[in-house]
């Protein structure tokens, strides 16, 4: 039996983001290991509920000694190495997010472990993991070797299956230095309100036409409309200023797999498509029928965004 590991992430309420599921689900593969929980200044009481109906076994809160482990991804990192050894885990699993890449990737570093990021497939039983290369052009498995191995899951890339268990909550306290070479000055909050793009079920994104920051306003209404929905924007939006980066879709923004993504107004450039290919069902709306996107969507509309959307919002009010 091994000990492996799963880096829990929460949100800014404690709640256990949801898209942790399914990286537990991979961690567990056919069974038989013990899945740990690593959760780093989170509080076990809260999440156990939740990432015990997915299998974790045991549920380790990290802290330091002497040390704020808040927002500090160099600590975050050492600690983490730390609880690994004590508790002889030689496999860790974590979410492809933002905080994800930095954590995993330091740690990688530390313990001179093999990482992969973005996976969308595990098989246990062979130490290999499956991703896209180049923009989404080809798609690899790669078998891992070492000692001990690291990989990032992308974001509802990997279905979640429940496989109750009890799970014992535990703390680690890690003997961490601090270099003092990183301290965080300041935390913003994203511009969005709304469901983390990462996160979403449903996603609706504009493409440059959208023309402003202001016209965003359709597609939220239609987000609003639709329930558990983000807002994302591509590139092109993004770089005219008429969204934040962190609402960016693609190879230089996010990575999402949402149940429905609904693209308005955009051309369906490969860089865009490597962030959002593996969505279940893609819509694409778009004024040009020869646009690339409605060779790669579920389902097209060929028409004018600022005349389809606010229709598609009207219809979902009144269905409601
Ligand atoms: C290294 C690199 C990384 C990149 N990373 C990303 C990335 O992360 N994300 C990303 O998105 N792009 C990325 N890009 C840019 C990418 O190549 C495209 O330029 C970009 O995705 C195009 O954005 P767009 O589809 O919004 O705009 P456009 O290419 O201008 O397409 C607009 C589309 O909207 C349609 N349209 C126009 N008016 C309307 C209307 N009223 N209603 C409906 N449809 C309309 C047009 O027919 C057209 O198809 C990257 C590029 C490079 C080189």
């Amino acid at each position: 039996m091994a000990n492996i590991g799963v880096l829990i992430e929460t949100s800014d309420n404690n709640e256990v983001k949801k898209t942790n599921f399914g990286v537990i689900t991979a961690a567990r593969g056919e069974g038989g290991n013990e899945i740990f929980g690593l959760l780093i200044n989170g509080s076990g009481l809260t999440c156990k509920d939740a990432v015990q109906e997915y299998g974790i076994g045991k549920l380790v809160e990290i802290s330091a000694d002497g040390a704020n482990l808040s927002s500090n991804p160099e600590l975050q990192a050492k600690a983490l190495a730390e609880a690994m050894k004590h508790f002889e885990i030689n496999a860790l699993f974590g979410l492809s997010s933002m905080q994800g890449k930095d954590i995993l990737a330091r740690t990688a570093a530390i313990l001179n472990a093999p990482l992969t990021l973005d996976c969308v497939g595990v098989n246990l039983a062979e130490d290999t993991v499956t991703k896209f290369h180049f923009a989404g052009k080809t798609f690899a498995t790669i078998k891992l070797t070492g000692e001990c191995r690291i990989c990032g899951i992308r974001p509802n890339a990997i279905e979640a299956k429940a496989g109750p268990c009890e799970a014992e909550v535990m703390s680690f306290q890690a003997d961490v230095q601090d270099s003092g070479r990183m301290k965080v000055k300041e935390l913003k909050k994203g511009a969005s309100e709304r469901v983390e793009l990462t996160e979403a079920d449903i996603i609706i994104t504009g493409g440059r036409p959208i023309g402003s920051e202001e016209n965003f306003k359709i597609l939220h209404d239609c987000a609003e409309a639709l329930g558990e929905a983000a807002v994302g924007a591509s590139r092109m939006a993004v770089d005219s200023g008429f969204a934040p980066h962190d609402m960016q879709v693609g190879q230089t923004g996010k990575t999402v797999s949402p149940k429905l993504y609904i693209a308005c107004g955009v051309s369906g450039a490969i860089q865009h498509f490597a962030g959002m290919k593996t969505s279940k069902v893609i819509v694409a709306i778009n004024k040009d029928p020869d646009a690339p996107i409605f060779a790669k969507c579920d389902y097209g509309l060929v028409g004018d965004m600022f005349e389809v959307v606010p229709a598609l919002t009207q219809a979902l009010k009144s269905d409601n």
